[in-house]
């Protein structure tokens, strides 16, 4: 068993640590393999590499999708160790970003009505990079205005879905995102399966549709789930063949439930991932 992390947040997308600086701290932590997986982006791994070699950590690309499924769920896929400058899986993910600005101003709206106002200014001032304002980035300004004192309290009363800060979006489809991490000759991965506001009927069904367009992987440890959600999706992974990733999400010191590489071991049993990493 080594060290593994497969998921983490960079400046580049909502994460608070720039790329160089996520390295620099996941060598610290002792992670032996390294993916950097920023929402819709791939504008982190030049530099993420380079850091990594320097730091002797063993690095693979990465990026977590964000996809459309069914009624209005957003589900991430995650995709690892493809190659970052295969067109496809550029331009696709220009074209999921494209998205996020106009969905930023529809959200600074909603949130306006409830007389939270300059949110897009707000959240934009949070973004490292302006081409990927998320959720997060609105949060942080909410914090700030001093309405609540934790980012994860704002999803519950403003962003979370059914809140009056949550604006629905077409995202990409499974089909594209899978296609494309394919297409550049990476690994497929749900990310977070524990955290989707589905029933476990409807997550079976993301689950089939992933398998049959040869989705590979499933994240049974991640920092976005508890030790419950491990124990049954180590169980979905035996079930559906799925191999098994483990993934901190981290996003930065204060905001993320566990640190770089500060996961326990998977579960006995599952071939993990970087069998087809390394
Ligand atoms: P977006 O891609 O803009 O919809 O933003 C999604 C991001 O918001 C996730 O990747 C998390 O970083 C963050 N997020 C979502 N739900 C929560 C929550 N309940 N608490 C804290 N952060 C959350
Ligand atoms: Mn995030
Ligand atoms: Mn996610
Ligand atoms: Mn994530």
């Amino acid at each position: 068993m080594i060290n593994a992390d497969l998921h983490c947040h960079s400046t580049v997308s909502d994460g608070l640590l720039t790329p160089t600086e996520v390295v620099r701290r996941a060598a610290l932590n002792g992670v032996q393999l390294l993916a950097l997986t920023d929402h819709d982006e791939i504008g982190g791994l030049e530099e993420a590499t380079d850091e990594a070699a320097i730091c002797g950590v063993p690095f693979v690309n990465g990026s977590e999708i964000s996809i459309s499924w069914g009624d209005d769920l957003t589900v991430h896929i995650v995709g690892l160790g493809f190659d970052r400058h295969n067109p496809a899986l550029v331009e696709g993910l220009a074209r999921v970003r494209s998205g996020r600005d106009g969905r930023a101003q529809r959200i600074a709206e909603a949130l306006d009505q409830v007389g939270i106002h300059g949110a897009y200014e707000g959240a934009l001032k949070y973004a490292g990079n302006p081409a990927l304002i998320s959720r997060s980035h609105f949060a942080r300004y909410i914090v700030e205005l001093g309405l609540v004192k934790e980012v994860k309290t704002v999803f519950d009363y403003w962003l979370a879905k059914g809140k009056p800060g949550y604006v629905p979006h077409a995202w990409a489809t499974m089909e594209e995102a899978v296609n494309w991490i394919h297409g550049a000759g990476g690994v497929a991965v749900v990310a977070h399966p524990g955290r989707y506001r589905a029933s476990r009927e409807e997550l079976r069904k993301v689950f089939d549709a992933f398998k049959d367009l040869g989705g590979e992987a499933i994240e049974v440890l991640s920092g976005s789930q508890g030790p419950a959600d491990t124990h049954e999706f180590a169980k979905i992974a035996r079930e559906y063949g799925f191999l098994a990733s483990r993934a901190s999400d981290f996003h930065g010191p204060g905001e993320s439930w566990v640190d770089l590489g500060k996961m326990p071991a998977l579960p006995e049993g599952l071939t993990p991932v970087w069998s087809r990493l390394i």
